[in-house]
């Protein structure tokens, strides 16, 4: 059965990119039946930061995409917090000392140092493997029982993975093909430290092992670990699981990966959520207004598509149409305008009655005089919804119907001509006259006022909007007549004229 995870190390916040692996894990999981989990990978005590883990369930629940187990959620194969499986990593680097595998080594940093200098300085690059294994302080030089001794004695030790001499790896993977690897250009890796602590890669291949992961997905950024993780499921003498890397996320402008600056310079969020610190506020989408489906159709399209054009999916289209084999290994580019423009997508999808509740709470914190039931503000919403990308433009292209203008446009009012306060004042004559306010009847009476008179359309509807909005802005005028009603219409006018 397949069996996937998502394995973030809770340092900070999610970065999007961690949010696009969880997404093609989840969507894997989704299309063949299987099981996403998320596992906690928080060995290295160093980068432990508060509320990150807490962060990331957050990120994933709000996206749609939470794990089917995780810690407190269906622990079938728990604990899922690596920091609360540390008892159990010990006895596999024994194994792997005992069957020849790995073994201890108690070089020093300033030793590890002076040995990386002196390659140096003879132009080469020192690996930590069997070109120079006769020179450090390993125990596959000195004895048992001198190495026994020395543990005894509280030496600080690690424990190194024995990489096989001049193997070429052929490996598969899913994205990628044929990889291959030539051992004798790898480290010997710490796969466990003296303070009682498995690194990631230990940890990591004993979970992934333990948990009946059936494929790896994850970041290409761990392409370079992939054959010490093979060689370690070899060592071991377990069935590895498949492995997938998914294309880096490229910066918009220029090349190499995203980052956080470039979300900076160019003000868009790197991460889901917000993130607050003592430092400050990194924004997320959440609160930019970006809905999760946005999100998620955005990140589904980095370094994947359905072979179409079809560039609109939900997650439930995504989990039918998902395929591993249609991710491309080149980058792919982030496109934060192109981001909005789904999220306008999305806007255009939601009902407008959903999306005045959202815009009533905008308005609520205002505290104006004037107020709208439910009904109105959905009408306000069907009128300006289609130039709109977030629920937060709304007031910007709204808010004449809220407040009266306190200026009028310049350029605008150049219009405004000698005969215009009259005109303006028989137009009041008209409005307070019309019983059947609506929109389409208040149009038909007003224009049918203006061809009896041979007035021409210019030299009233141009001060009419003026008068009403301030500016030459604003959807169809007879609609913004409609929703402020006759009262405020005239009283708009007469101020105008005043
Ligand atoms: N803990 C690793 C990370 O932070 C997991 C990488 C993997 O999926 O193997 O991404």
């Amino acid at each position: 059965p397949v069996r996937v995870r998502f394995a973030p190390s809770p340092t900070g916040p999610l970065h999007i990119g961690g949010v696009r692996t969880a997404l093609f894990n989840y969507l894997f999981a989704k299309k063949n039946g299987g099981t996403f989990y998320l596992r906690i990978e928080d060995t290295d005590q160093n980068r432990f930061v508060p509320g990150a883990e807490e962060y990331i369930l957050e990120a994933l629940e709000w996206l749609g995409i939470a794990p089917e187990e995780t810690v407190g959620k269906n622990e079938k194969f728990g604990p899922y917090r690596q920091s609360e499986r540390k008892p159990l990593y010990k006895q596999y680097a024994d194994q792997l000392i005992e069957s020849g595998n790995a073994y201890y080594a108690f070089d020093t940093a300033e030793a590890l140092d002076a040995h990386r200098k002196q390659h140096e300085a003879e132009g080469k690059t020192f690996i930590y493997n069997h070109h120079n294994r006769e020179k450090l302080d390993t125990s596959l030089v000195i004895s048992k029982e001198e190495t026994a001794k020395r543990i005894a004695n509280n030496e600080d030790y690690v424990i190194r993975f024995k990489t096989p001499q001049n193997e070429t790896l052929h490996l598969q993977d899913i994205i990628r093909g044929e990889v291959k690897f030539e051992t004798g250009l790898l480290d010997d890796k710490v796969l466990f430290k003296s303070d009682g602590m498995p690194t990631y890669h230990l940890a990591n291949i004993v979970d992934d092992h333990l948990m009946e992961t059936s494929h790896v997905i994850r970041g290409e950024e761990w392409l370079p670990s992939m054959p010490l993780h093979v060689m370690l499921y070899r060592a071991f003498g377990w069935e590895a699981p498949e492995f997938a890397h998914l294309p880096l996320i490229l910066k918009p402008i220029g090349n190499g990966k995203l980052s956080k600056r470039d979300g900076d310079k160019m003000g868009f969020p790197v991460f889901p959520l917000e993130w607050k610190t003592a430092e400050g506020v990194s924004s997320g989408y959440r609160e930019k207004g970006f809905f999760p489906e946005t999100v998620v159709n955005f990140l589904s399209l980095l370094g994947w598509n359905d072979g179409t054009d079809k560039e609109l999916f939900s997650l439930e289209e995504l989990t039918q149409a998902f395929d591993l084999k249609r991710v491309h290994k080149a980058g792919a580019k982030f496109d934060p305008e192109k981001n909005k423009w789904f999220n306008h997508q999305y806007l255009m999808q939601k009902e407008d009655s959903v999306l005045a509740e959202e815009y009533s709470k905008i308005i609520e914190l205002k505290h104006l005089n004037r107020h709208y039931s439910l009904n109105e503000m959905t009408k306000i919403v069907s009128l300006i919804k289609d130039r709109a990308d977030f629920v937060s433009d709304f007031w910007e292209m709204s808010d004449f119907f809220f407040i009266a203008p306190t200026a009028y446009d310049e350029k605008a009012s150049k219009n405004w001509k000698a005969e215009t306060p009259a005109l303006m004042q028989e137009l009041i004559s008209v409005i307070e006259e019309i019983s059947d306010f609506t929109s389409l009847n208040i149009e038909t009476i007003v224009k049918d006022w203006m061809t009896k008179n041979e007035i021409g359309m210019g030299k009233v509807m141009q001060p009419f909007r003026l008068s009403l909005v301030g500016a030459l802005k604003g959807p169809h005028l007879f609609d913004i007549v409609e929703v402020i009603g006759k009262q405020e219409t005239v009283s708009r006018l007469q101020k105008a004229i005043a």
